[in-house]
């Protein structure tokens, strides 16, 4: 093995002399150590550069994203904007949306399309709301004008008492017609504001069924009806008796009213599932489909030119339904036109009321 070679300038110049190797070794040092300052200077000062452009970078990388998304969210909520600004002009005389729905994302399409049904629904319940009005105001104006033709009849002349009798019967007639309908306008608008006296104790639903058919039989008769009350053991039920009577009793006169001449009347009181359920089967006309989900509104009558004698302003079943519902029972109906409808009660036996 060779040794190794001595540096090649003091290999030159002489052999070995250290005083002059520590010279150039401490020049060498210095070198280094100014390249090595310089070095660290250098790198400093590209650090604070890279410090500065990645602040920049960033700021501005903010800055867009600050903007983007703005502009996205204005984006995104712009179609809300639409529907809010074609909401707005809805008014009680016009209750179309002003929108066209191709143009909206299909994430709103769904509400838009529920914001038209219960705006179709309001504009359904403002027409019967007016319809009622005109409604109430004929069917009070009616026994109003019979009560003052009668009166101005019996007093253009001295007349005998029997006669008196006669007239004031016919008054008090036209007055129980408005009594009656008054009094379903204030049941439903106790209904409303939740000021319902409510009298609970234990009723025996078959029998109230059988005095409720009692009281209308008369009226029943006298169309050519027969009405009949099946009962199925006791069925007693903690609620209110008034309710519950104007419940079937509604019922009943609609199931005379609608009646063919010469039909039935059957009603059916059965304990049912820890219920107890009270049917009321005529076969009368029966209600035609698309105004089966419309019966219990108020004010809705499916055939508003039928001419009736008695109260037929389209609030009976909305009584029913409502206190249905405050006894925390249900309502429905089963009906094929031309053959006949069934009104179905089931009542909690421990009811609300
Ligand atoms: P109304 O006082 O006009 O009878 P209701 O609220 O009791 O009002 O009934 C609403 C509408 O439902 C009626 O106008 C009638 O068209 C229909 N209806 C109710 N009961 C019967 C029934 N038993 N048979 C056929 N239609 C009925």
């Amino acid at each position: 093995m060779f040794p190794p070679p001595p540096p090649t300038a003091i290999y030159i110049q002489g052999a070995y002399d250290t005083s002059r190797t520590d010279g150039v070794l401490g020049r060498m040092q210095e070198g280094l150590a100014r390249a090595l300052a310089r070095l660290e200077e250098s790198s400093q000062e590209t650090l604070a550069t890279l410090r500065h452009t990645l602040l920049a970078v960033s700021m501005g990388a903010f800055a867009v994203v600050l903007l983007g998304g703005f502009w996205l969210v204005r984006l995104g909520l712009a179609p809300l904007q639409r529907v809010s600004e074609a909401v707005s002009q809805v008014s009680e005389k016009d209750f179309r949306l002003p929108l066209d729905r191709t143009r909206l994302p299909v994430e709103l399409r769904p509400i838009v399309e529920r914001l038209e049904h219960t705006l179709e629904a309001l504009k359904r319940a403002f027409a019967r709301e007016k319809q009622a009005c005109a409604d109430i105001s004929h069917e009070l104006r009616t026994p109003l004008a019979a009560l003052l033709t009668t009166l101005d009849v019996a007093l253009r002349k001295p007349r005998p008492v029997e006669e008196y009798r006669e007239v004031l019967q016919e008054c008090r007639s036209s007055g129980q017609h408005m009594y009656g309908l008054v009094e379903r306008l204030l049941a439903l608008a106790r209904l409303d504001a939740g000021v319902d006296n409510v009298r609970a104790r234990e009723v025996e639903v078959g029998a109230l069924a059988e005095q409720c058919a009692a009281l209308v039989r008369p009226l029943a008769e006298a169309r050519g009806l027969s009405l009949r009350v099946h009962k199925d053991g006791p069925a007693c039920v903690t609620a209110d008796p008034d309710k519950l009577r104007e419940i079937v009793t509604n019922l009943l006169h609609n199931a005379i009213e609608y009646n063919r001449p010469d039909g039935t009347i059957d009603v059916a009181v059965a304990r049912d599932n820890g219920d107890v359920r009270v049917e009321v089967r005529d076969t009368g006309i029966g209600i035609a489909a698309e105004a089966k989900q419309h019966i219990f509104e108020r004010f809705y009558r499916s055939d508003p030119s039928r001419q009736s004698e008695g109260l037929h302003a389209g609030l009976g079943l909305a009584i029913v339904k409502g206190y249905v519902d405050l006894m925390g029972g249900a309502v429905d109906v089963e009906s094929k036109e031309g053959q006949g409808s069934t009104f179905r009660v089931r009542l909690p036996i421990q009811s609300h009321s």
